[in-house]
């Protein structure tokens, strides 16, 4: 009996040396976290272990550790070791997508592998493409191909100059593979040459990197057309109401929501069925030594009341009637591109701030405001810029 219970105490005190020691034995491998440091800053990693760098640069990997661990640590056919809790080391990113392979064993020999995911990212240029040789008022578009995702390009990092003017970049999702759009015209009286456009893009560490393109301009010689209209109705056209109506038009542009997004999807077309009575871009004099200026739209003529529809999509951002104008909308189709139709009789059809749709009907043929008879005149403009609408129609993009 007292054997027994010896035995019994004895098998209990094995027990808990047994559970003990057990405890005390690490069975766990290290625990291992990494973190990338690059010119001082903490850098995000963009996926699950995952970094970008900018290519050929310094920066530090550190290891940490949960335990007293020895390191082995692997990039680029290179392997380093250490034995500490933490372990900072000093890399170069190399080009492309690489990995850094590491393998922690804590004094127990608990081993556990780790694979991190590097990408170093050379600079990378514009890739621009225009059209080789445009004409004066013709609008036409500057693609600049989307780097890869990892460089963190939108069209909000990219500036594109022309005349030493910023033009409106917007992602452009019309085009696949998606590219970073602006549209573009050289105004109607520029000189025949050669315009170049400038690129700049910021990467997403950065970087700046600048390309410039050539577009050629040529230009032809048109014949001036003589407009001779009564006096009471060419005293409309006085300086103050110019002012008037061009104020109108500029403040509504410049307060724009759109300036950077489409909001059309398909081809634009024509407003209305008819013949052209007056093209875009004719030289014009209002009688004899007056001043040139130039038809900055199509003239369409067509019976009084006939229905105009709107070329694209967009938002009404002037409905309204003024003197020269008449009876006037314009709508706003973003990307900086607006469409404008003067003249329409009484009754606009639609109001400021009001959605339309391509085709819908927006108003009528009409005769008011400076004009002699029937008749639409009809513009899309590129930030305030006029452009030959025609060549807009049938297409998405110019
Ligand atoms: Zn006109």
């Amino acid at each position: 009996m007292r054997t027994l219970l010896l035995l019994l105490l004895l098998a209990v005190v094995c027990l808990f040396g047994w559970m003990i020691a057990k405890s005390q034995s690490d069975q766990d491998a290290p625990i291992v976290t990494a973190s990338v440091y690059y010119l001082g800053n903490t850098i995000e990693a963009f996926d699950s272990n995952a970094w970008r760098l900018p290519s050929t640069d310094a920066f530090t990997f550190r290891l940490q550790s949960n335990e007293a661990t020895e390191f082995s640590l692997n990039y680029g056919g290179e392997t380093l070791k250490k034995v500490s809790r933490k372990f900072d080391v000093p890399l170069k990113a190399l080009i492309g997508q690489n990995t850094i392979e590491v393998l922690a064993e804590d004094r127990n020999g608990n081993q556990e592998s780790y694979s991190y995911s590097l990408a170093g990212l050379p600079a990378v240029m514009p890739l621009i493409q225009t059209p080789a040789d445009v004409i004066p008022g013709d609008a036409f578009s500057i693609n600049i191909a989307s780097p890869p995702a990892l460089y963190g390009v939108d069209s909000s990092s990219v500036e594109a100059k022309l005349l030493g003017k910023d033009l409106t970049l917007f992602d452009n999702t019309l085009a696949s593979p998606p590219q970073i759009s602006a549209l573009a015209v050289l105004p109607l009286g520029t000189g025949s040459g050669e315009y170049p456009i400038e690129i700049t893009m910021t990467d997403v560490f950065g970087r700046v990197t600048k390309a410039e393109q050539v577009v050629r301009l040529l230009t032809t010689t048109q014949t001036l057309q003589n407009i001779d209209l009564p006096a009471d109705l060419l005293s409309i056209r006085n300086l103050e109401n110019q002012l008037l109506e061009a104020d109108v038009v500029s403040r509504a542009i410049e307060s724009s929501p759109h300036k950077a997004t489409p909001l059309w999807t398909e081809a634009f077309i024509r407003p209305i069925e008819g013949a052209t009575s007056s093209g875009f871009g004719i030289p014009r004099q209002y009688g004899a030594g007056g001043e040139i200026s130039f038809h900055t739209g199509t003239d369409i003529v067509a019976p009084e009341g006939t229905a105009i529809r709107a070329t694209n999509d967009g938002v009404v951002m002037v409905s309204g009637y003024y003197p020269i104008k008449g009876g006037f909308i314009m709508i706003d189709h973003g990307a900086s591109v607006q469409s404008l139709y003067f003249h329409q009789t009484e009754g606009l059809l639609v109001r400021e701030g009001m959605r339309v749709k391509r085709g819908d009907l927006i108003g009528k043929v009409g005769s008011t405001g400076l004009s002699t008879g029937p008749h639409l005149h009809w513009e899309i403009r590129i930030n305030n810029q006029p452009t030959e609408a025609s060549n807009w129609v049938d297409k998405t993009l110019p």
